[in-house]
């Protein structure tokens, strides 16, 4: 693991659990138009889920668990028959409809009508380890070549307006090198930019120490879907992307987390959230701002925050004038920002952002057999048992159930 330079008391830990969280997952199909190296999921033709189906998903969700957004994920979610209905159904629920797409789908007439509909916000998942072998101009394009491709969804959003923009890759070890860049990229289009995502690959491969068992059935390695034939790297840490973001960003700060199941020590999401406009960051929040945010939001609507408005994004200024009195991180943003209206006091007709950087670091697996996930999951989803028991589980990991009736637990390999 990368040695450990974060310390977890200059974190907030984000207060998400089981039944009282900002997001939660649902997936309406299983089919996609791509098919990404590192999905989690089995791309399967002609999955569509009834609507009824689906409804009654959200129903359950509804009735187990607090949340802001729904992120309505699959497969391609802007394949799916009745995704303007969804998105209007999920809306009138008093949830935020959030779109997690590869974007190939979506047109400005799309677009128009899922903003009529009520979707709040769109997390657009570009790499360049997705094949996108049918639109020939971004085949072998690297993370930083895909940057025009991204700054098309930002800027079709930001054209429609009112609608948060994210951005999701996942990140292997040699494509960890351009992560510096991206959020450079980021920063320069902070404007109508409101999130990265960095997910880190996890898949089984070859040297995998264990065993695999559903109940007690052994499961040979390769049949389990993520797995990769050869050996490669699958356990880049959170920290690891922290420190290559600042051989570049020096003062990049996160500022609030979710620890594992098994280690609390381990940061299964690291949130950082940064102030400035294009020109200059002015600084990192720290980790009281994270806290008044999540409490005062949840005091006022009983959740958690997940996505901001475009509009509330916009409110840097806002925020350094009033967060300053608490935060430390907000204290050192606003006298940088000073300082830079100082040089130039028409500056202070320019608005500042802010953008939320985020790492997720998938299951780890732990020497013993354990397996840690994300303590208070917000990508958790619907799940029916054979036996019709109804719950919510792990999203990454969805194709064990379906596969296997269960999740796998796993035993060290006997080495003698
Ligand atoms: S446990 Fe899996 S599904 Fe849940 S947040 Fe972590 S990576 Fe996502």
């Amino acid at each position: 693991m990368a040695e450990s330079y974060i310390p977890l008391n200059s974190l907030y830990r984000l207060p998400w659990s089981m039944p009282d969280n900002s997001i939660t997952w649902l997936e309406p199909l299983a089919q996609c138009n791509l098919s990404c190296y590192g999905c989690y999921r089995k791309n399967i033709k002609d999955s569509h889920k009834p609507f009824e189906e689906v409804k009654h998903e959200l129903d359950f969700i509804q009735s187990q668990r607090k949340s802001d957004c729904i992120s309505i994920a699959g497969g391609e979610p802007l394949l799916y028959n009745n995704i303007i209905e969804l998105v209007a159904d999920i809306k009138s629920r008093g949830l935020k409809p959030i779109i997690n797409t590869n974007g190939i789908a979506l047109t400005k007439e799309l677009l128009h009508k899922l903003k009529k509909a009520g979707v709040f916000g769109f997390t657009f998942h570009i790499d360049s380890k997705q094949g996108r072998g049918r639109e020939e101009k971004w085949q072998g394009k690297n993370e930083v070549e895909l940057n025009e491709l991204r700054l098309h969804y930002a800027e079709m959003l930001a054209e429609e307006g009112g609608i948060a923009c994210s951005f999701n890759s996942t990140v292997y070890d040699d494509t960890l090198q351009y992560v510096p860049e991206l959020v450079d990229w980021a920063h320069k289009h902070i404007d109508i930019v409101d999130t990265m995502v960095f997910i880190l690959f996890r898949y089984i491969t070859p040297n995998v120490p264990f065993d695999f068992y559903a109940g007690d059935k052994k499961i040979e390695w390769d049949e389990v879907h993520y797995h990769s034939d050869h050996e490669e790297v699958v356990d880049i840490m959170a920290p690891d992307v922290v420190k290559k973001i600042r051989e570049r960003f020096p003062d990049f700060t996160p500022s609030a987390y979710l620890n594992g199941t098994h280690r609390s020590d381990y940061f299964k999401w690291l949130l950082s959230e940064r102030i400035g406009n294009k020109n200059k960051i002015f600084g990192y929040t720290g980790k009281k701002f994270m806290e008044f945010v999540m409490a005062g939001y949840h005091f006022f609507t009983d959740k958690y925050l997940s996505y901001a408005s475009p509009k509330v994004t916009s409110l840097g200024r806002a925020t350094m004038l009033n967060a300053w009195t608490f935060d430390k991180g907000v204290r050192g943003a606003l006298k940088n920002y000073l300082k830079y209206i100082a040089v130039n006091p028409f500056r202070i007709f320019k608005k500042a952002h802010m953008q939320s950087i985020l790492i997720i670091q998938p299951v780890d697996l732990l020497p013993n057999g354990d397996q840690n996930m994300c303590d208070g999951c917000p990508d958790i989803t619907y799940w029916k048992d054979k036996d019709g028991t109804e719950k919510l589980v792990w999203s990454c990991r969805l194709e064990e159930p379906m596969q296997y009736g269960d999740f796998l637990h796993m035993v060290p390999k006997n080495k003698n």
